[in-house]
């Protein structure tokens, strides 16, 4: 007799949910069984996605038995979710078995994109709140608390695609946290979403983005990473980028570029660089010409993204004052830009009638809680 879930909760201590193959083959040595049965567990919790061990069919009814005592499968419970009228984004906001939430939101592509009957884009969370205190962010408001495990940054896609009629075929870590600080945890769930034993995603649908740490980007070179790789910029200068972004600080705008030269050289790839344009902040003249000269160092191309109000955050200070960029302003510096040979694209805004901004859902769960 299999367990159930109740049971198993209160003997298994093991989640499998989020072991690589080589997790899993050190667990099933450890439980006393012949290290191939790891690669079995291994398709059925991220190939087929069975959520029990009932089915896992292909190992003995003892095994199973023996599986539901040691460990558990973890899932997540969806707390709410938000769908947007204008274009079919929802977001999800999870519940985590310690009770804290993060959000992940599925985005449909527009109508008019030529591949739009395929693709379908999973927005994933890195971290519980983030201790990087962007001025323009939602998520910022939250501060830190902790870092996303493997199993965690799976269950963000794997439950998503039980609730999506559609096969999620692009993976942006662009959600809450930086994946950077985040590093080894995001990059085992990135092996599996890649491998074709296990989710089988192709690596180049799957796009991770920085705050700006020039080491990691090096190292992401170094240990040459299929991924695509963005690049949140918002200014070249280091004056504003600070302002905006506090992490200029430690790692400046010349060793960012520097940083991506080396990754271009290195794995022979593009990067994207992702330029939210505030009104009288990054969209001046100087501004356009900076980052046109940034643009030809590299290979790259750039996205310029309309800015999400914060409101909901009761921002003050310097993110008081931030506004977005009217849809004339950022045609211009898109034209600008063309005219100088960057390929460069406006990116539309997903989700635009619900809580669109990173973090904003779990901010305001988090509001809710408090008053
Ligand atoms: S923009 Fe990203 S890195 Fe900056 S505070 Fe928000 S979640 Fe953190």
């Amino acid at each position: 007799m299999i367990l159930s879930k109740s049971n198993f909760f209160l003997m298994a201590d093991t989640n499998l949910k989020g072991l690589t193959l080589a997790g899993l083959e050190q667990f099933i040595v450890s439980i006393g069984e012949p290290k191939y049965r790891a690669a079995q567990i291994y398709q059925w919790l991220y190939k087929y996605r069975v959520t029990s061990f009932d089915g896992m069919t292909n190992l003995s009814v003892a095994l199973r038995q023996k599986l539901s005592e040691t460990a558990y499968i973890e899932q997540f419970s969806v707390a709410t979710s938000q769908t947007s009228k204008a274009d079919g984004t929802v977001k999800f906001l999870y519940e985590l078995s310690d009770g804290k939430k993060i959000e992940t939101v599925l985005i449909p592509p527009r109508v008019t994109a030529v591949d739009a009957e395929e693709r379908m884009t999973l927005c994933v969370s890195t971290q519980i709140g983030c201790a990087l205190d962007c001025t323009f962010c939602a998520t910022a408001s939250m501060g830190f608390i902790r870092n996303l495990t493997t199993g965690e940054i799976l269950n963000q896609f794997l439950t998503a695609q039980t609730f999506s009629e559609k096969p999620i075929t692009n993976i942006v870590f662009m959600g809450m946290g930086e994946p950077m600080l985040n590093y080894d945890n995001v990059m085992s769930a990135i092996d599996i979403i890649t491998d074709q034993n296990g989710i089988g995603l192709s690596s180049r649908r799957i796009t991770l983005s920085t705050a700006g740490y020039a080491n990691h980007i090096r190292k992401m070179a170094d240990e040459d990473r299929k991924i695509k790789l963005a690049l949140s910029l918002h200014s070249l200068r280091d004056d504003v980028r600070t302002a905006l972004m506090p992490l200029t600080k430690k790692f400046k705008v010349e060793d960012l570029l520097a940083a991506l030269e080396y990754y271009n050289k290195k794995t022979k790839k593009s990067v994207m660089l992702e330029y939210i344009v505030f009104e009288g902040v990054n969209d001046t003249d100087q501004d356009v010409q900076l980052l046109i000269k940034a643009a030809r160092r590299l290979d790259c191309r750039v996205n310029l993204i309309p800015f999400h109000s914060i409101d909901i955050t009761n921002p003050k200070g310097y993110s008081a004052h931030l506004h977005g960029a009217s849809k004339e302003g950022l045609e211009q510096i898109w034209k600008k830009l063309r005219a100088n040979d960057v390929i460069t694209f406006i990116r539309h805004s997903a989700g635009v009638d619900i809580d669109a901004a990173c973090g904003q859902l779990a901010v305001k769960n988090e509001l809710e809680i408090l008053n």
